[in-house]
């Protein structure tokens, strides 16, 4: 008899989107006449930048001439994008890594989901709360995180972020063996600063932790004193897995390409304390069995953002992402509101008013004013309280729900 992985019956039923989804579309139903705008999930809105387009084009007509055709690529990518990210994203800072130590993928949600694997069931891990959903979902799958149980995971130690302090987590009074840290973070928008960062890599280090850095924001950080690559800080090569995306970098979430980072020096130490392992090795196992690596046409077009028409188009898309932010930062300040992040991150973290909770804040924006946001308490327990909008909107829409905001907040307050 087939028994079923029954680790996947202690996931919370509705993943967060649907859950938002069933409800705009039971207001939707019951207001048919009413525009609703959805500063919520995040998603893009910008088309592929012209360079991006360009180089997609032509990678299509060399796979339509025998001379060029491409069949399976080399698994952990195609050497000229590897170059080209060593080149531009890691050099200029001063990181030298090998392209070996480079993994193309089709996204950093699957290596983020996938990396688990290579390290044993039974390690403990931690993350930043509130947090991206599928570092703790994807542990939960094969047991790590525990069972489910008023809203936390009992085999998860949450490092809470909330205004009280700063959103800065603070190191965890025992050990951890792996570790997740987002930044700049969804879904606070908030930054982790160099000396911060710091503590963290020194206490992977002291534990013989690993610390599974996502850094699919980074292109949006405007504070030259923030830390990029969480290998801008010494030692982190000894302790550190890195994950790219071009998704938010570059309005690639239909096209599908990113990289994840696994330095040479990484290792970890077998059961009986014998071996110290080196995981670039086991991922790429892992990879070369389960992966057949990204399209050629995807990795053509992420080569594409090098350039430096690619660079400048993107930035421009990044630019007006976080004009949305500033603007929708003003507004509503200007309305009382206490906001979070939206300076080095397209996201903006805000309080509910009176300390109502999200979900119910969130069903009182939407009939009051037929926006969407993201329920803070859907991202982890320290989430309660608060909500997330994204600046990923058009300007237009992002203007016009600030005006509704605003007469649904001087409508409730007579
Ligand atoms: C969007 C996002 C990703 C990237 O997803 P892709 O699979 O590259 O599209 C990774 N991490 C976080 C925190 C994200 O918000």
């Amino acid at each position: 008899m087939a028994l079923v992985n029954e680790h996947f019956l202690k996931l919370t039923e509705n993943y967060l989107f649907a859950d938002i989804a069933k409800r705009v579309n039971a207001f939707k139903v019951s207001h048919p006449k009413q525009r609703v705008i959805s500063l919520g999930i995040g998603d893009v809105t910008q088309p592929l930048c012209p360079a991006v387009i360009e180089a997609m084009h032509k990678a299509v007509d060399e796979m339509g001439v025998k001379a060029s055709f491409r069949g399976y690529g080399p698994e952990r990518g195609y050497d000229f994008l590897r170059e080209a990210i060593l080149k531009n994203d890691f050099l200029p800072r001063g990181i030298h890594l090998s392209s070996n130590e480079i993994f193309i993928n089709d996204g950093a949600k699957s290596d983020t989901g996938n990396i688990q694997e290579i390290v044993r069931w039974d390690n403990s891990i931690g993350v930043t709360d509130p947090i991206y959903p599928v570092y703790i979902d994807s542990n939960a799958m094969i047991g790590r995180a525990g069972i489910h149980e008023g809203g936390r995971w009992s085999n998860v130690t949450y490092f809470a972020c909330t205004a009280e302090n700063n959103f800065i987590p603070q190191l965890p009074d025992h050990r951890v063996d792996m570790i997740y840290l987002c930044y700049p973070n969804n879904p606070t928008g908030t930054v982790l600063p160099k000396e911060e960062l710091r503590k963290w890599v020194n206490f992977a280090l002291h534990n013989d932790a690993i610390i599974f850095y996502d850094a699919a924001y980074e292109a949006y950080i405007q504070d030259e004193s923030i830390p990029h690559s969480i290998y801008e800080i010494k030692g982190a090569r000894k302790c550190a897995i890195e994950f790219h995306s071009y998704s938010k970098t570059a309005g690639f979430t239909g096209v599908r390409c990113g990289y994840t980072v696994i330095p040479e020096d990484l290792t970890a130490m077998t059961l009986d304390g014998k071996h110290r392992v080196h995981l670039n090795h086991i991922w790429d196992r892992r990879q070369s069995t389960k992966f057949n690596g990204t399209s050629y046409i995807s990795q053509r077009a992420a080569e594409a953002i090098y350039t430096p028409e690619g660079r400048r188009q993107t930035q421009e898309n990044i630019d007006y992402y976080m004009g949305n932010a500033r603007l929708m930062t003003e507004a509503l300040t200007r309305l009382g509101f206490k906001v979070y992040g939206g300076v080095n991150a397209p996201y903006l973290w805000v309080k509910t008013p009176n300390g109502q909770d999200s979900w119910k804040f969130f069903e009182q924006l939407l009939y009051g004013a037929a926006v969407v946001c993201t329920p803070g308490s859907g991202f982890g327990p320290s989430g309660e309280g608060y909500f997330r909008l994204t600046a990923f909107g058009e300007r237009e829409n992002c203007r016009e729900a600030m005006h509704r905001i605003a007469d649904w907040m001087a409508g409730r307050t007579e």
